[in-house]
């Protein structure tokens, strides 16, 4: 769930299929989030790279959001091992699989657009003492580690 923890920018596309090409293409960037309709127009979906620090992209966390209703969760309903799919059409499927599925993972997952609110709370690794710790990602973000990492309480006070 290294993706918790970072803000990202969500770039519109058409369905899975062309989410699929473009996170294969190579030309998105690790804090761009794929956000696409579901075929039977009920969710948004999302395709979040949720790898650590030097490949964001070799996991990608799915998310949907029911589009009819108000302030609704996003749900985690895919975890995707990218990095083991060489094949778009075959990455596409999965994607397009993921729109129906029956399984949630997380039901209330966070993701973070734009600026944390500065409610948002996320698991880090402390990049200092190797810690796991709970913190605010406003907060954490000043210090500007990699995806999932931060500095906890200790290492910051000295
Ligand atoms: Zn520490």
């Amino acid at each position: 769930m290294y993706y918790e923890a970072r803000t990202h920018e969500i770039v519109e596309v058409t369905n899975a299929m062309e989410a699929a090409i473009k996170i294969k293409s190579g030309s998105i960037e690790t804090y761009q989030v794929m956000k696409w309709t579901s075929n039977d127009g009920k969710y948004f979906m999302y395709a979040v790279p949720d790898g650590h620090i030097d490949n964001m992209l070799l996991e990608l966390a799915i998310l949907r959001q029911e589009i009819h209703s108000i302030d609704a969760n996003y749900q985690q309903v895919e975890s995707i091992t990218n990095g083991w799919i060489d094949n778009v059409d075959i990455l596409g499927k999965y994607l397009q699989e993921s729109e129906t599925s029956n399984f949630i993972m997380i039901k209330n997952a966070q993701l973070i657009t734009i600026n944390p609110q500065g409610h948002e709370k996320a698991w880090f690794t402390c990049g200092c003492c190797g810690t796991s710790f709970l913190a605010n990602v406003k907060e954490q973000i000043k210090f500007d580690q990699d995806a999932g990492y931060g500095i906890c309480d200790r290492c910051n006070s000295w």
